[in-house]
């Protein structure tokens, strides 16, 4: 009886809360510069840039949680969304879209190749804004309160991979080209190699200096330090992975000799895994 009694009133106590409304909000909010804010929730990292009258988002995560985000940004600032830039066409960056679109009118900003991408995701034939309105090929500004430089990297995590820099701000958001603290992803069926995103990584530390907040796609904000760290860690597994393919032993036999042993444990995560980098790594090398 006395069981059942707390099992009601953990009931009513719930439904209650649900009647109310209580919503704990999913995305967590972190100011970086006086203008540059962080959202982090399910789905990539998102940038949110204010400028005197409107506001530039990088990335949108999910429509479901569009209303989460819609608040997030709300408490930053009461200005309307006018440019948003997608870092490439994964769902999880781009299933937004449509939502800030309908809510902002907002112009989407995107490399050439993320329009394919964003139309296999978000299936567009029903939903046309969900794409990108205006493309470009290898880089891109535009001016708002500083520049805002969009730089393409060709087949890095895909093969439409931008990063934003803000070179006044001393802001990079660097899209899925790192994954911060985990193994990366590589999507080779979309265009990703393990040069190009080593290549990417190189080209992002050129832009930066001591000083300079890197926003990863997913994880943590790195400095350009631990960013460089990220790509010995890369290059080593890369350059063991080579050798062996090159002396033609199996992918299975170079999963077996684990190619990243000293950071299986630190970067292991539920969607990539030492053994599924090293499968990407293998398919993307010559
Ligand atoms: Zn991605």
């Amino acid at each position: 009886m006395k069981f059942k009694l707390l099992t009601l009133a953990a009931m009513l106590f719930s439904t209650s809360a649900f009647a109310d409304g209580v919503h704990s909000n999913t995305i967590k909010a972190t100011q970086l510069t006086p203008n540059v804010h962080l959202l982090e929730g399910q789905g990539g990292n998102i940038a949110v840039i204010e400028n005197a009258d409107a506001l530039t988002v990088v990335d949108t995560q999910f429509a479901k949680d569009f209303d989460d985000i819609k608040s997030a940004i709300g408490k930053i600032s009461p200005k309307s969304v006018r440019y948003v830039i997608n870092t490439h066409g994964h769902n999880d960056h781009t299933n937004g879209n449509e939502a800030f679109v309908n809510a902002f009118n907002a112009t989407i900003i995107a490399h050439h190749n993320t329009t394919e991408l964003v139309k296999a995701y978000n299936q567009t034939a029903a939903k046309p804004n969900t794409l990108p309105h205006l493309t470009f090929e290898k880089s891109f500004t535009f001016q708002q309160d500083e520049p805002i430089n969009l730089h393409y990297f060709a087949n890095a995590h895909t093969n439409g991979d931008v990063i934003v820099h803000l070179s006044k701000a001393n802001v990079i958001h660097a899209g899925d080209i790192l994954f911060f603290g985990r193994f990366p992803f590589i999507d080779v069926k979309n265009g990703g190699t393990i040069d190009g995103m080593i290549g990417g990584l190189n080209g992002i530390v050129e832009l930066a200096d001591e000083n300079t907040k890197i926003i990863a796609g997913h994880g943590n904000v790195a400095s350009k330090a631990e960013l460089q760290a990220h790509i010995q860690m890369l290059s080593t597994i890369k350059d063991r992975v080579a050798t062996l393919k090159k002396a033609g032993k199996s992918l299975a036999d170079i999963q077996a000799s684990h190619p990243a042993k000293e950071w299986e444990a630190s970067h292991n995560w539920n969607f990539i895994n030492h053994t599924k980098l090293v499968e990407s790594v293998y398919q993307s090398l010559p």
